[in-house]
């Protein structure tokens, strides 16, 4: 008998009939003899209508239009109170329709456990679990309908975890309880080689390490909240992704099934045998490109330039300064697409101090990545994927490396051939058609 813990996201207890179907799974788990926790979502939608009436409440946009400052918001206390709700709800029904197939079951609060956050509302961080009593319960053989995204913060203060917040309940409660596996029922079956819907030749991965889905994860890949898999990855929580649609009841499932076939395995490098050099090719088009033409070629001017950035709290990714033959240079970089105006007001403002000729913004662009965690020992990954990329005629405009990652930034007309060709470059294509 292992102890599982079972998550469900907001499509998969959209209403009543999917959360029955979301029962099944558990209750097949149940009857294979497994001690079962189980987190839940919001009903799909539900918290992005919670957050919406928060914001009417406080008169948010009108605000906003008449020149407040935005970051003057709500009382971070009583947005949680609201927005956790989602969850209170679906636990209590989830918790219901267990017992109505006659599963023992019970629902939790995040305070009633407790699962303890700091005060950073809106966007906690878990500091503790106690399991004690949901411990005794699951080896008693009931079942615990946890409500994710949500905790108790100093001064019994209802709180919650960030915008997809119960990916990261589940691995904490997965730490906590030392559970064999977290297992992430979503709308999808697992993570794919890239998005099918670019190459209908990308494949399920049957296992991908933490840190390359990490790499995923933050360039686009949205299945799992990316604190989640640091999480996993640092208290060593092995997470399935699986589709909530595949298999309710036994389904053609034996009850003793691995994990084989079922979903993607997120789990440590060693965990996985056959390694791919590159295990997947991510895009995203949510990044802006700035470039200021003719600045002075001298010291301390990339300070002047990133610094007054790095104070208005812009992230920059990708860098590239050209060499100067006249004593100017052109440098070029990449925000997210949503800092843009921004940047390019900050440094529009500081102009006289930095000294540049020209400044321009662009949005139409992509970062094409290829990621592995096979690089670390494989040489000429960059040069195979420049060389393939120059045949097809695409022109690179920026390059960023990791140990395990190789980013390039492309106009962003090419992005879907980029990806075609990096996926069948690195030997990526399912053999079977699609
Ligand atoms: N219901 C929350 C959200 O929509 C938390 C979650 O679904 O993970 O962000
Ligand atoms: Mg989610």
């Amino acid at each position: 008998m292992a102890l599982l813990v079972l998550k469900f996201g907001g499509t998969s207890v959209a209403d009543l009939e999917r959360i029955r179907n979301a029962a099944l799974h558990v209750k097949r788990e149940v009857e294979a003899g497994h001690a079962c926790a189980v987190v839940v979502s919001a009903m799909a939608g539900q918290t992005n209508q919670l957050v919406g009436w928060v914001e009417e409440a406080w008169g948010y946009e009108e605000r906003q239009q008449n020149g407040e400052d935005a970051s003057a918001h709500y009382d971070g206390r009583e947005y949680d109170a609201v927005v956790s709700s989602g969850e209170q709800v679906t636990s209590g029904l989830l918790a219901i329709v267990l017992q109505a197939m006659g599963v023992k079951a019970r629902s939790w609060q995040g305070w009633q456990i407790p699962l303890r956050t700091d005060s950073a509302h809106r966007a906690a961080r878990i500091i503790g679990i106690d399991v004690e009593e949901l411990k005794g319960r699951l080896n008693g053989g009931e079942v615990a309908v946890v409500a994710g995204f949500q905790g108790i913060a100093p001064e019994n203060r209802i709180s919650t975890l960030g915008r997809g917040g119960s990916d990261t309940s589940a691995v904490a409660l997965g730490a906590a309880l030392q559970a064999e596996r977290c297992d992430i029922y979503t709308d999808v079956d697992g993570v794919y080689t890239t998005d099918p819907k670019i190459v209908p030749r990308a494949h399920r991965l049957d296992r991908i390490s933490y840190e390359e889905m990490l790499e995923m994860a933050s360039l686009g890949a949205k299945v799992l909240q990316t604190r989640s898999v640091e999480l996993a990855m640092q208290r060593g929580v092995r997470v399935l992704v699986r589709s909530s649609f595949d298999h309710p009841g036994y389904g053609g499932q034996p009850p003793e099934h691995g994990v084989e076939g079922l979903g993607t395995l997120v789990c440590h490098e060693d965990e996985i045998v056959e390694q791919n050099v590159v295990s997947g090719i991510a895009y995203a088009r949510d990044e802006a490109k700035v470039t200021l033409l003719k600045i002075a070629d001298k010291p301390g001017v990339a300070a002047q330039v990133f610094g007054p950035l790095a104070s208005a709290n812009i992230n920059v990714d990708m860098i590239v300064q050209n060499v100067s033959e006249d004593g100017y240079t052109d440098l070029t970089f990449t925000v997210q697409g949503s800092d843009l105006d921004r940047a390019l007001e900050v440094l529009r403002k500081a102009q006289d101090r930095i000294g540049y000729f020209d400044l321009r913004g662009s949005t139409d662009i992509a970062k094409v990545s290829a990621i592995g965690v096979g690089m670390r020992s494989h040489a000429g990954v960059a040069a195979q994927m420049f060389s393939a990329l120059a045949e097809k005629g695409i022109n690179i405009e920026a390059i960023s490396t990791s140990e395990i990652k190789i980013s390039v930034l492309i106009d962003a007309a090419y992005a879907e051939l980029a990806v075609r060709t990096l996926h069948s470059l690195f030997g990526l294509d399912s053999r079977e058609r699609p």
